[in-house]
């Protein structure tokens, strides 16, 4: 039996990845080069793509780089010169902030505990702060921070760039990229690929600051840094020889979304959500984690066992069905991603298992 993945990322693919795999080798996309005409097209037929079904305005430039870790390291390099500022709550956001130490910058954070998420009027942003940087879904608790909290803090801070990590949610957020500067994730979460692509999206505020701190002789990368990135990108090519195959393959996936309808991939993740929470919140076996409603992530659901979690992915593992551990081993919980890729069968397929493994250990 072909299992099916819930995982947080690598996750399951998306239904038509394999197909277009295929297709990608039949048509030698590994071999092309990253400076024919071949590739410029499929490059700006990904950006077309994902200008549609992200609503991004002009103004935007979108690079393929080889993860999202990389691209928080991208940022921290080439729009702070002096401080950034973090809203801290998991593990992903920390690394983002401990990021911003390891390159000799000053870092501010403001801090909640696991689990817990961040409401605009109590963000108070340090005076120095150049970024704002906000983990949209906050993949080790299963915490999100609605798009509208994000616009706020946009809205009392105009001065500063707001930097958004959606890498466990893209594309199911719709942010308003007037308020938004940057917004980045990787392909291996929410888009049903391979991993090894991180896709950074930058306005032109990003790129004239990235302009002050060479003007200013601070380093900002070295191939990678975003000057170099934006000029490469106005002819749609990259510095270095990317993940050509991964492209290809996003911009595939990316117009079949569009074909399915970004409302409908958005209804059903959200349809998907409401059925594991209704459940979660009814079952003897599991708690939902994250309490307040208005911060339960709808793509990575945490869910607190009242049985060691560990028993509870073998069972379910045994079903055929894999589903991630925890992320604080201190604590027995089980993450499930609900990715476009996993349709709502599926989902009812899940939900029906853990009800039985439910009625067997209690
Ligand atoms: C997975 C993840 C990352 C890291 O992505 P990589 O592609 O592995 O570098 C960053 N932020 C969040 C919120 C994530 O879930």
């Amino acid at each position: 039996m072909n299992p099916i993945y819930f995982t947080a990322g690598p996750a399951s693919m998306y239904p038509t990845t394999n197909e277009h795999i295929f297709q990608a080798l039949q048509n030698n996309i590994p071999s092309i080069s990253h400076r024919s005409n071949q590739f410029r097209s499929i490059y700006q037929d990904t950006f077309e793509g994902l200008k549609e079904l992200l609503e991004l305005p002009t103004g935007f430039a979108v690079f393929f780089l080889g993860s999202a870790t990389e691209i928080w390291e991208r940022i921290i390099q080439n729009c702070v010169e002096e401080a950034g500022f973090h809203l801290v709550n998991g593990a992903f956001s920390r690394k983002f902030y401990d990021f911003a130490h390891l390159l000799r910058k000053k870092a501010f954070k403001q801090e909640v505990a696991f689990g817990k998420g961040f409401q605009a009027e109590d963000i108070n942003v340090h005076y120095k702060a150049e970024i704002i940087a906000i983990t949209q879904n906050e993949t080790s608790s299963g915490v999100a921070t609605p798009v509208e909290t994000i616009h706020q803090i946009k809205e009392k801070n105009p001065g500063r760039l707001v930097v958004v990590d959606a890498v466990s949610s893209a594309p199911h957020p719709i942010f308003d990229f007037t308020k938004v500067d940057s917004m980045f994730f990787s392909v291996q979460k929410a888009f049903g690929l391979p991993a090894g692509l991180g896709v950074w999206i930058v306005n032109e505020k990003c790129l004239a600051k990235s302009e002050i701190l060479e003007s200013k002789g601070i380093s900002t990368g070295a191939y990678t840094k975003l000057t170099t990135l934006w000029k490469f990108f106005e002819k749609f090519e990259t510095p270095a020889t990317p993940n050509v195959l991964g492209i290809y393959l996003l911009n595939k996936v990316v117009k079949d979304m569009l074909a399915v309808g970004k409302e409908q991939i958005r209804q059903d993740t959200d349809l998907k959500a409401i059925m594991l929470y209704d459940y979660l919140r009814d079952s003897n076996l599991f708690d939902v984690f994250v309490e307040d409603p208005i911060h339960q992530s709808n793509t990575v659901i945490v869910a607190n066992t009242r049985k060691p979690a560990k028993s509870i992915l073998e069972a379910l593992a045994q079903k055929g069905l894999i589903v991630s551990s925890g992320y604080d081993k201190s604590r027995e919980q089980i993450r499930i991603a609900n990715f476009p890729a996993t349709s709502i069968e599926q989902m009812e397929i899940l939900i029906d298992a853990l009800q039985e493994i439910e009625e067997k250990m209690l």
